[in-house]
């Protein structure tokens, strides 16, 4: 059978209706269209026109007429704990002549894979760890809801998320996204999934439709999935930390420290990418989330972390942009290949403990402190902007710094009670 025929059979052994037609844009938003189960030969053959012009940073003018073109490798079924079925299909976009279109993150961080394996690099594998937390419909509050008594790895035996989490873990396992585990983290409220290794383009995909499942069947069980970095002033934040390895396990080590050494290199303008929200960076620099750009297999929160033939990037936040971000970050490892760096030395220290003095004779920089910093340190880093292209990085960098702008200009309650009776 083609893979057309089997997935036509899918179709009507799974009485699918729906075709959900899928992508992210440029500021990470997931984007879809329902077509009815009946054109999927169709929109397999001719691709699906759509308006790219409505989508935030996604095409300039003359490019409005756009066309969607499912990628029939991503098809997966997908399956809510409320019965309803669909099949789920990821698009590239492309210009209406077929040709790839330069605003597509999916594109390009497949063009950043290309590029380090005709540089030499080592096929990459990337693991993810999604953080994020379950809060009541409606919460607003300053402290997770405090019914919560579990920590870190806590059993919870009858705990009102149980059933929850069970539905998340069947719609994962429907929809093809391996699990590798799940488990409470840290504070009330907080868990982790974790997402068995995969090729760039296939973890990212994996990361977005994840984080779709995560939310649908929070909402079906009456709760809210929040992937807000830092929610809480008292609590840990939530960190997306991807762990990259090599494919091939017998790649030179020096090869593979020389990557590493990249990605600490271009720590603060890839911050731009994996830390995207003016919250961003109230998480990094707290409770186990890096200040500084240091790597150890000891300090309990480096900005990178080796373990055994795998390099964690633990700055990552669950608001990261998955595609920008891998895009950015190999881009970032090849360059420290193509450059031959070595791996400064290992910090077990606390740097947060050090003078700035100290810190300038270690190298050891501090990661940005705010979104606007980040996007300084992008706008300097051509490795890094030449990863996402002018056009992603002139509409990302407009986006991004309009967002910093209405955050900047905003009162917020912290200053009211630092400063009204001043
Ligand atoms: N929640 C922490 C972060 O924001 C990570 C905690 C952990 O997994 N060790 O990165
Ligand atoms: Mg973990
Ligand atoms: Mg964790
Ligand atoms: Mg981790």
């Amino acid at each position: 059978m083609s893979g057309l025929d089997s997935l036509l059979a899918l179709v009507k052994a799974e009485q699918i209706s729906v075709l959900h037609l899928q992508f992210v844009d440029l500021m990470g938003s997931v984007k879809s269209v329902a077509v009815p189960a009946n054109r999927l030969a169709d929109v397999l053959d001719q691709g699906l026109g759509f308006d790219g012009s409505a989508i935030e940073g996604f095409a300039r003018e003359e490019e409005a007429d756009m066309r969607l073109a499912p990628d029939l490798s991503t098809a997966r079924l997908w399956r809510a704990s409320s019965g309803f079925r669909e099949l789920r299909l990821i698009c590239e976009s492309t210009l209406p002549d077929g040709l790839p279109f330069a605003g597509d993150p999916r594109r390009i961080l497949a063009r950043s894979v290309d590029r380090a394996l005709a540089s030499g690099a080592p096929q990459l594998m990337i693991s993810a760890e999604l953080e994020f937390f379950l809060l009541p419909q409606g919460f607003v509050a300053e402290t997770p809801d405090p019914g919560d008594p579990a920590g870190y790895f806590d059993e919870f035996p009858s705990h009102r998320h149980e059933r929850c989490l069970e539905a998340m873990a069947g719609g994962l396992a429907d929809a093809g996204v391996g699990v590798t585990q799940i488990h409470h983290e840290a504070a009330p409220n907080q868990y982790e999934v974790d997402l068995a290794p995969l090729p760039p383009v296939a973890a990212a995909d994996a990361i977005v439709t994840a984080k779709l499942i995560i939310r649908r069947e929070a909402g079906l069980h009456g709760f809210t999935a929040s992937f807000m970095p830092k929610p809480f002033n008292r609590h840990p934040g939530s960190g997306l930390h991807l762990a990259f390895k090599s494919a091939d396990p017998n790649r030179e080590s020096s090869m593979w420290s020389s990557f590493a050494a990249g990605i600490l290199a271009h720590a603060p303008g890839l911050c731009a990418l994996a830390n995207p929200t003016v919250n961003s960076y109230k998480r990094l620099g707290g409770s186990e989330a890096p200040g500084f750009a240091v790597w150890s297999d000891r300090h309990p929160a480096p900005y990178l972390r080796r373990m055994e033939g795998i390099w964690e990037w633990r700055a990552p936040d669950a608001s990261a942009h998955p595609y920008l971000a891998l895009a950015c970050a190999i881009a970032a490892g090849v360059d420290g290949l193509e450059q031959r760096l070595d791996l400064p030395p290992r910090l077990d220290d606390l740097p947060e403990r050090w003078s700035a003095e100290q810190r300038f004779l270690r190298h050891v920089a501090e990661l940005p402190a705010s979104l606007r910093d980040a996007l300084e340190a992008l706008e300097q880093d051509d490795c890094l902007q030449a990863a996402l292209g002018d056009h992603a990085l002139r509409h990302y960098l407009e986006a991004k710094k309009l967002e910093w702008k209405a955050y900047a200009q905003t009162v917020h309650a912290w200053e009211r009670e630092m400063y009204l009776t001043l």
